[in-house]
């Protein structure tokens, strides 16, 4: 357990000259000046560099936060919190408010299309490993504005919309980041920066770090009914695989919808997947007749930056690694990352060794290369219709259902308490 941060040191960490807060999410106009130092700077306000800096500014340090866009992101993309995350999501005080919006779901079903049960697993075997014994469906939509409103009622944390990162320099002590936006160019200068800046990160190039991966052979189509499918397949979990050789998907409750999530042919175009004759044919074979409201489709790959430092600089998130939908861990990595990465920078900025930065950085990502995308990749095996696999994969299903250690070691992993950074340091 870490020793919780005692006021002396948070002062320390503050910069005097931090400007108060803007309270509300609408674009900068420039109608305050930027202080001319800060502890950390954070590029990107999307989930991960939300949740850094407040996870940065709850340990005393100041922050400017900046975003390219004028608001908030409102893609739907991300669904799924795991235990793991609501664990770090509730240190920093916002997994309440998100349990509300959203679907808890304590049971993983596996399927056939005739309505059977094959496999079923209860997340209560992880009672005593969280706090959360379940997990969450919400779009990562619905944490964004909680984590923005918590940064806007903090005078240590300094908010710009419509402010892209262009340019980062670096000397020994400092970062200094030039961003453009409706003010014109402006420039701040930061102990440390923080790059959540998207899978296209901007920053990352900028440093010269490579981000090689390659794109899977499948991509996912996802389809939308706000119909309830417990109507049609009584006693639904809120989330089940379906694995049949006619045809397998994953069927997720949302609050308003429920989603089915196809994999498909990567090499079909997408007037081809989203053909309404087609993906009609694929959901009858699932639940026949029921409404769509919509489907889309969107390609798989995985990608990890070759480092996730440079100097004072440091990748979280998507800038630092993207994998498949598959198991819904990429946000939940990023936000672990944002998590480890504001401890380290805290604990740099309160005295420790500055390796602690580079250590930190270097174990999240580890965790994506050794641990994340290996084991999506083994636990999606047998979903492709191969009915092998498929078989193979359905007896192991059973027999791990079978087996309260073994359920207990899946759902672990599954949930990401195995990768999680470490709960402790105070709010
Ligand atoms: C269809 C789909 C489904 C998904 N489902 C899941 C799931 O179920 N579970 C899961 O864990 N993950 C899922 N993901 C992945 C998840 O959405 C991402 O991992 C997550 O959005 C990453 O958050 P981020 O903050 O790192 O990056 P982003 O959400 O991409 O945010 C980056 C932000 O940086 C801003 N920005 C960009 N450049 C600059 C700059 N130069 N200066 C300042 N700001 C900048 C952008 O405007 C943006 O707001 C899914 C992704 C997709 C596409």
């Amino acid at each position: 357990m870490r020793r919780p941060l005692d006021a002396a040191r948070s002062s320390h960490i503050l910069c005097a000259g931090a400007p108060p807060a803007r309270t509300h999410g609408a674009p900068d106009r420039g109608e305050h000046p930027l202080s001319p130092e800060y502890d950390v700077i954070v590029a990107g306000a999307g989930p991960v560099g939300l949740f850094g800096a407040l996870r940065l500014a709850q340990q005393g340090a100041s922050v400017l936060l900046l975003e390219a866009g004028d608001r908030l992101g409102t893609l739907s993309k991300a669904s799924t919190f795991h235990p793991s995350t609501l664990d770090l999501l509730d240190e920093a005080g916002v997994a309440e408010e998100l349990l509300e919006q959203g679907v808890i779901v304590d049971e993983i079903q596996w399927r056939n299309l005739d309505g059977q049960t094959i496999a079923r697993i209860s997340f209560s075997v992880l009672v005593g490993q969280t706090k959360f014994p379940f997990r969450l469906h919400a779009e990562q939509t619905l944490l964004t504005p909680i984590l923005l409103r918590e940064l806007e009622a903090l005078d240590s944390v300094d908010v710009r919309f419509s402010a892209r990162c262009d340019r980062v320099e670096q000397d020994s002590d400092t970062v200094t980041a030039t961003f453009s936006g409706q003010g014109g160019e402006q420039r701040a200068t930061a102990k440390f920066l923080l790059a959540a800046d998207g899978s296209h990160s901007e920053i990352r190039k900028q440093l010269g770090i490579d981000f090689p991966g390659s794109s899977y052979a499948s991509r996912a189509l996802r389809v939308v009914t706000r119909e309830d499918l417990r109507d049609a397949l009584p006693g639904l979990a809120g989330i089940a695989y379906v694995r049949d050789a006619r045809q397998s998907c994953s069927l997720l409750h949302m609050r308003d919808h429920w989603r089915f999530i196809f994999r498909v042919a990567g090499k079909s175009s997408d007037d081809e997947v989203l053909d309404p004759v087609a993906v009609r044919e694929l959901i009858d074979t699932v639940v026949p007749g029921v409404s769509i409201d919509f489907a889309e489709v969107y390609s798989n790959r995985a990608h990890v930056a070759e480092t996730y430092t440079s100097g004072r600089v440091a990748l979280a998130g998507d800038a630092a690694h993207v994998t498949t939908t598959a198991g819904g861990m990429n946000m939940n990595c990023g936000l672990h990352d944002a998590y480890a990465m504001a401890r380290a920078i805290a604990d740099v900025l309160g005295g420790a060794p500055s390796e602690t930065f580079e250590e930190a950085a270097a174990a999240r990502r580890s965790v994506v290369k050794d641990v994340i995308i290996p084991g999506t990749e083994s636990r999606a095996a047998g979903s492709e219709g191969d009915a092998e696999a498929l078989a193979k994969a359905l007896a192991s299903i059973e027999e791990l259902a079978g087996d309260p250690q073994r359920s207990l070691e899946f759902l672990y992993q599954a949930s990401m308490l195995d990768t999680a950074p470490s709960l402790g340091v105070a709010r």
